[in-house]
């Protein structure tokens, strides 16, 4: 047998970007995932992208992974959401084919070097003196290696339910994995329930589209990665509906026949609270009169038609008949039942800054089992964590500050605060999230993943042109001069714009509210590319709040790197609380900063946190090495 560096379990969006990403650093890898025909499958909606996790492919793409690659080239319709809002929560959303979006990923995972691919349910995870050494499959097999990358989704001990009906499964449609929560138990990882839940399936010939706002996607086209191909495939549009009355009547008169809120509460594992139910939608806010649907297409061969927003674990009867009080479904035909899913996930907190559990050695946990949700919340997990099993060979690891990426701020949310639910991200999460924009992405990460070796030198070099194309574009802007003749307050004039009264640069202009880089380039040229555009405009307009910003980084920076070494007790830190003592032990911080972000680590606790690390002669510690 071939001798492996890294095995991935699951062939989710997590365990294809890990075993993408250590393959890029050089690794031998094993993909071992239940079924090998599966490898891709978006679970839930067929969508990529949106506010928040569109910043995450894009990071995704930024250190060279696949995610954002696939949904462009198997797109039916490109969206910029926000686009006339703040650059900060503008974000791309990719409304894939479904069935393509996984044969793309299954075929670039199969094709690539270096991945063995292998059908099978892991159930144990070998170890050996606190070390991991590799795997072993419920039929028996072995496979060997010093680091495993565990990224079983919603699939341990997986639960399905249906009303009041429940069946063993990961999702619908596959078995569950049985044995393998036993295994990490067993090993010391802690495991909870949580739950998700996804909406009916409809047939498409069965909708009154005419009755339907349509939302058609945005021209040109926005994608994930400027250099990528152009999209190939025909687009479609979506279609726009809201709940009634009458839907939320017949919740509320079926709410004892829900597993969520039926006598017995069968489902009681913790659900996602920025995707609720629609069950949970109409308890909740039981003000609201109706709730928006937007009715998205599953891909190009198929009439099957998505309802976001109805996510349900009603009985049959129920969701068809919930269906029907929703204008233009009145005839809709429901083609497969939605559900809810329970599934063991890990303590996250459990993890250090490189997803490798801190108790086993080698034992690295990405995705859906660490408590996220979400496609790409799980890429960028399993990128991160692929990468670092990778480099621990070479004694590197690839970690991101709160201030870098939300890469950082994803994982320093779940391994300092936990994930109780299941963790979404969002633009809110982060501090500096005006720094953190999804046009700067490849600025802020690429640099480090291609000197590592994650991101490749055509990309690398593609990736400089654009800069020089930003930079060049920015010094001729700040040079350009316009005098207030009449020519040039015609030409305002004509515009739109008011006039000038000294001499300005076509930066100072800009930096008008009233004026875009769209009109400028029409009045007085520029350039087309529109992803180049977008950035020099917000580095001309937002140069102020940027600078600003830099400074509060900085900032806080100074307290973020104060290290807090493998060997500092919490119990000799004097006053601190048994509670604040059991909290540090537990998520073990590596720096004063993420101390101070673990709920209920005051500021008074932090002082004397800090003066305790003072006095031992505590070390900053470099960027790179942190966490
Ligand atoms: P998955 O995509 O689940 O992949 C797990 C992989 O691991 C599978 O290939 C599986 O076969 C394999 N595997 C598991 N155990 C083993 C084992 N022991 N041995 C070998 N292979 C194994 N996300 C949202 O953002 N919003 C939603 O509303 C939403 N709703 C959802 C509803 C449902 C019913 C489901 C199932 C998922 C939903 N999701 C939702 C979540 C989304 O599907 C996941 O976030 C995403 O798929 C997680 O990716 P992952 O790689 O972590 O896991």
């Amino acid at each position: 047998m071939i001798e492996l560096d890294v095995i991935v379990v699951g062939g989710g969006h997590a365990g294809c970007e890990a075993a993408l990403a250590a393959v890029r650093l050089g690794s031998m890898v094993a993909l071992v995932t239940g079924n090998l025909a599966t490898i891709g499958t978006m679970s839930c909606n067929p969508a990529v992208g949106g506010v928040g996790k569109g910043h995450l492919v894009k990071e995704v793409e930024a250190l060279g992974g696949a995610m954002g690659r696939i949904a462009d080239a198997t797109g039916i319709q490109f969206r910029r959401l926000n686009a006339s809002r703040g650059p900060a929560v503008r974000a791309t959303r990719v409304q894939a084919d479904k069935a393509r979006y996984a044969s793309a990923m299954r075929t670039l995972v199969g094709g690539t070097p270096n991945i063995v691919l292998v059908e099978g349910e892991v159930d144990e995870i070998l170890v050996a003196g606190g070390k991991v050494v590799g795997i072993r499959a419920t039929d028996g097999r072995m496979l060997s290696a010093p680091r495993v990358v565990v990224t079983t989704g919603t699939f341990l001990s997986g639960r399905i339910h249906i009303g009041h009906e429940q069946s063993d499964g990961g999702r619908a449609g596959d078995p569950p994995a049985r044995g393998l929560s036993a295994s990490l138990r067993a090993l010391g990882v802690t495991l909870r329930r949580l739950k998700t839940g996804t909406p009916c399936r409809l047939d498409g010939r069965t909708v009154d589209w005419a009755a339907l706002q349509v939302q058609d996607g945005d021209d040109p086209l926005p994608r994930f990665c400027d250099d990528g191909p152009m999209p190939p495939l025909a687009q479609r549009a979506c279609h726009l509906t809201w709940t009634t009355e009458a839907t939320h009547d017949l919740v509320r008169r079926s709410l004892h026949l829900s597993p969520l809120y039926g006598a017995d509460r069968t489902l009681a594992g913790v659900g996602p609270r920025y995707c609720p139910s629609i069950e949970d939608k109409v308890v909740r806010f039981a003000d609201k009169s109706r709730h928006q649907i937007f009715l998205e297409p599953e891909g190009l061969d198929t009439f099957e038609v998505y309802p976001s927003g109805i996510s349900t674990s009603f009985p049959l009867d129920v969701q068809q008949a919930l269906v029907r009080t929703i204008p233009g479904l009145e005839r809709a035909e429901i083609v497969r039942a939605g559900y809810a899913v329970e599934y063991d996930a890990g303590d996250p907190r459990e993890l250090g800054a490189t997803l490798e559990h801190r108790a086993v050695s080698g034992l690295y946990l990405a995705g859906q089992v660490n408590g996220t949700s979400g496609y790409e919340e799980a890429a960028i997990q399993g990128l991160l964590a692929g990468a670092n099993a990778a480099l621990a060979s070479r004694g590197e690891t690839l970690v991101f500050g709160r201030d870098e990426a939300y890469a950082g701020v994803l994982v320093d949310d779940i391994t300092t605060q936990g994930a109780d639910e299941p963790y979404r991200m969002m633009t809110s999460r982060a501090e500096h999230r005006l720094l953190l924009r999804e046009d700067n992405a490849d600025d802020r990460m690429m640099p480090r993943g291609h000197a590592l070796g994650l991101v490749s030198d055509e990309r690398w070099s593609l990736h400089l042109t654009r800069q020089r194309a930003v930079a060049a574009e920015l010094d001729r802007l700040a040079s350009s001069v316009l005098y207030p003749n009449e020519a040039t307050q015609d030409r305002l004039a004509f515009l739109g714009m008011s006039p000038i009264r000294k001499p300005t640069s076509h930066a100072e202009l800009l930096r008008r509210p009233e004026v875009d880089y769209v009109a400028l380039r029409a009045a007085f040229g520029g350039i087309d590319d529109p992803s180049i555009a977008e950035r020099v405009e917000t580095q001309v307009k937002y140069a102020g709040y940027l600078l600003r910003q830099d400074a509060e980084v900085e900032k806080l920076r100074t307290m973020d790197t104060l290290a807090i070494d493998a060997d500092v007790i919490f119990d000799d830190v004097s006053g601190l609380s048994n509670e604040v003592r059991e909290k540090l032990a537990r998520v073990r911080p590596a720096s004063l900063g993420q101390a101070g972000r673990i709920s209920g680590v005051t500021p008074a606790a932090l002082s004397l946190l800090m003066m305790h690390l003072v006095a031992r002669g505590a070390r900053r510690t470099p960027r790179k090495e942190h966490g």
